[in-house]
């Protein structure tokens, strides 16, 4: 079974709800970034949770998700649209072995405390961002905290990777479950104790669920509408052309002295892992350039003081 996401609404019109596998996204990012297990866990809860969150922005939107917190394994971070690609890092993916005492990766002493945003980057409007404190480090919990407090929708955001024993994902995906506005008193506590019953996404990923199955779980008997159903993958927007834009935003000089110390230039994309090397003579081209502006400064400065003497006659 591949990578996919259902997003549905139920015909009632009281839940929304999406449910996701993502077991090879994650997979990818494992070996991409080469995470040991606890890292693996974190990395893979946020870009689970990044895909659920883009699935809910209009079409041409993007969300970026981040958790800075104050434990070992730093910032994580994953950037997912609304087309089902998602990509994602931690700034520490050599994490020690934390275990809780049932056995369990312990995501939250990883973690640490600290705070959960969210950047809504939207078509022609200034980028929303919304943060709220970590509650407990999990990530799920922590994204079902921001629904209710930021955004003042009512959820329930599970997040589940399991890591096999030879370091690989075995199982990972996700779901979020929104309240609307007319949800019953009586929906609303069938759904608690659906929700009790979930205990472990990854696992029932794992039994081989499909996203359709976990749904079913957590909505019961009740009847949906399909509103999204696609197939999700990690994907980066890094490119060689990409890279070497960059290298011009170096400047000169900095150009420079790396080729005099390294004989190349190496850009690394934070979210993929990708490098691009680029030799002396692939950045000539950008030398030459940065020359011809540096070299031009001098005769604005002459227009300036033209304009300056014209001013004062
Ligand atoms: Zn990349």
């Amino acid at each position: 079974m591949k990578d996919y996401l259902i997003r549905v609404i139920t015909t009632n019109k009281e839940i929304r709800a999406l449910a996701v596998k993502s077991t090879d996204i994650v997979k990818e990012a494992q070996e991409r970034h080469q995470t040991t297990p606890v890292a693996t866990a974190a990395l893979g809860r946020v870009i689970t949770g990044a895909l659920l969150t883009g699935s809910l922005v209009k079409s041409g939107d993007e969300v970026v998700l981040k958790i800075e917190g104050t434990g070992p394994a730093g910032k994580i971070v994953a950037d997912a649209n609304q087309k089902g690609e998602v990509r994602g890092y931690i700034e520490n993916p050599n994490l020690d072995l934390y275990q809780t005492d049932s056995g369990k990766l312990d995501v939250a002493k990883a973690v640490g405390a600290g705070e959960l945003s969210l950047t809504k980057i939207m078509k022609m409007k200034e980028p929303y961002t919304g943060s709220v404190p970590l509650v407990s480090g999990e990530i799920g919990e922590d994204l079902t905290y921001y629904f209710t407090a930021s955004e003042q929708v009512p959820s329930a955001v599970g997040l589940g990777v399991l890591v096999d024993t030879d370091l690989s994902v075995k199982a990972a995906g996700g779901f979020i479950i929104q309240l609307l506005p007319d949800a019953s008193e009586e929906t609303i506590q069938m759904l608690e104790d659906n929700l009790t019953k979930v205990k472990s996404v990854s696992k029932l990923i794992e039994s081989g669920m499909t996203p359709e199955e976990l749904l079913e779980e957590l909505l019961g008997d009740m009847d949906y509408r399909i509103m999204a159903l696609k197939d999700v993958e990690f994907k980066c927007r890094c490119s060689r052309e990409r890279s070497f834009e960059l290298i011009a935003g170096l400047g000169k000089e900095e150009i420079e002295s790396t080729l005099a110390e390294q004989g190349e230039i190496e850009v690394r994309c934070h979210f993929c892992n990708n490098t691009y090397t680029f030799e002396k003579e692939d950045v000539e081209s950008i030398i030459s350039e940065l020359e011809i502006v540096e070299n031009e400064i001098p005769e604005v400065d002459t227009e300036e003081i033209i304009f300056e003497k014209e001013n004062n006659k």
